[in-house]
């Protein structure tokens, strides 16, 4: 399930990351994060070291590892807890124990006249810790029928319903994250780097979730984590070896955006609609070619196009004329980015003429990217985009977008870190994509 789905997971995931970056999220450090967040730098040597993680490179200061508080569901109405070995139930605000339970017997938390109720016995708890008893003897608590490490805490919201969190480590977090982001067949160099994009974004967007009691939630809204079910030995390799290790630029974590193909060149971060940021800047990225599927094409009649565009707010009627510089992929123009991928494009119709943004673009009609051009159709009427305009005087009329790339296009292109990985070391690989970033540990 996760290797056939980790893209389609991504390109949801990386639409909603450039919507939180770009909606200006707030990154205060969540209260329940009790070790400090700040990265402690490398020395230079080992900042080109190519194996991490074998020794410990100097200039590191131990720190505890973060606890991080992932939101698993909430609006429950009850929820069912149990582990492998024995485990207690405590008030999460001051400590004091509730209960212990034997190993694999089941708890059932509800609530009933605005209390949580464990086991048929209503508490004054509005918070309760799920711990084991003693993790030599259990590895895992386990919520829903799905297992995690680390601590769940069953929340009493205002709405008189249970919030589900689970309190981990945050590298066993990115443990249950990063297979549901690549393959874990791909190389390890580019799990790796895949792992520091990972860990990064996480620090990047802690305390998104703070109104809900928890910093970040297990979808594709933030990044879709699915606890120990998700694991992978290459995928937990590849955190391991770069433990604790994230991507900053002056002193702070990035915005990690990773993509699943570039189409050949990546995007700025301006490219989005937001700003333009020092370290997400365009490049070349030839090796993306390794994606075969990074050429598509979206084909819909002029009257389903115009239908969608009205959906959207644009009513221009009949399409009589697109206007599009042709497409010259690392070359800009006044209606397209410097990647080459679109500004705006122009629609002449029957009402009236409008400008609409590329990633507006993108979503009306659903393109895998904007790295786009358009032509009409195939055939006897067939016109490719030569002159920058094609009229269109049949609504039955096809309209292709032929295009390259499948993401958002900002930062690391994971079918490029594939390719990379052949020659290059995962920190190589992260170069390429964030510009003058620094690598630093949290812990
Ligand atoms: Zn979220």
């Amino acid at each position: 399930m996760i290797r056939n789905g980790f893209s389609r997971v991504l390109q949801s995931f990386c639409m909603v990351a450039v919507v939180l970056f770009f909606s200006g999220a707030c990154f205060a450090a969540p209260k329940e994060v009790k070790p400090t967040m700040t990265p402690d730098k490398p020395s230079a040597e080992s900042r080109g070291a190519t194996k991490p993680g074998a020794s410990e490179p100097r200039g590191r200061v131990q720190k505890e590892e973060p606890v991080i508080r992932v939101g698993l569901s909430d609006g429950q109405a009850s929820a069912v807890v149990t582990a492998d070995g024995e485990y207690v139930i405590r008030d999460a605000a001051t400590g004091q124990g509730i209960d212990k339970i034997a190993a694999k017997s089941i708890t059932t938390v509800s609530v009933k006249n605005r209390k949580l109720v464990v086991n048929g016995k209503a508490i004054s708890a509005q918070k309760i810790r799920f711990s084991i008893a003693d993790s030599r003897s259990a590895r895992y608590l386990s919520v829903a029928g799905s297992k995690y490490r680390g601590d769940i805490v069953l929340v009493l919201a205002e709405d008189q319903t249970i919030t589900v969190v689970n309190e981990v480590k945050l590298d066993d977090y990115i443990g249950g994250v990063i297979s549901e982001e690549m393959s874990p067949e791909w190389p390890l160099e580019a799990l790796k780097a895949q792992a520091v994009a990972a860990r990064t974004f996480a620090a990047y967007s802690l305390g998104i979730h703070d109104a809900d009691g928890y910093d970040v939630c297990a979808s594709t809204h933030c990044q879709v984590y699915g606890g120990i079910e998700s694991e992978s030995p290459a995928g937990l390799r590849a955190v391991s070896a770069t433990r604790g290790e994230i991507m900053a630029y002056q002193g702070k974590p990035i915005y990690a955006a990773f993509h699943s193909s570039s189409g050949g060149m990546t995007a700025g971060s301006e490219e989005a609609g937001g700003n333009a940021l020092p370290y997400l800047k365009p490049v070349r990225d030839p090796q993306d070619a390794a994606n075969t599927n990074s050429h598509w094409q979206v084909t819909l009649s002029a009257k389903e196009l115009s239908a969608k565009l009205s959906a959207a707010g644009f009513r221009i009627g009949n399409i009589k004329a697109v206007e599009l510089t042709p497409l010259d992929i690392g070359k800009g123009a006044s209606d397209r980015y410097p990647s080459g991928r679109i500004k705006q494009v122009r629609f002449i119709g029957s009402l009236q003429t409008v400008n609409v943004p590329g990633p507006k673009l993108r979503w009306v009609v659903g393109l895998p990217s904007t790295l786009a051009d358009v032509r009409r159709g195939t055939g006897k009427k067939a016109a490719p985009n030569t002159k920058g305009k094609i009229e269109f005087s049949d609504p039955n009329a096809e309209v292709v977008f032929d295009g390259y790339g499948r993401g958002h296009g900002i930062g690391m292109s994971q079918w490029g870190a594939k390719a990379l990985a052949a020659k290059k070391t995962y920190r190589e690989i992260l170069n390429h994509y964030y510009k003058d970033v620094e690598f630093s540990w949290l812990f």
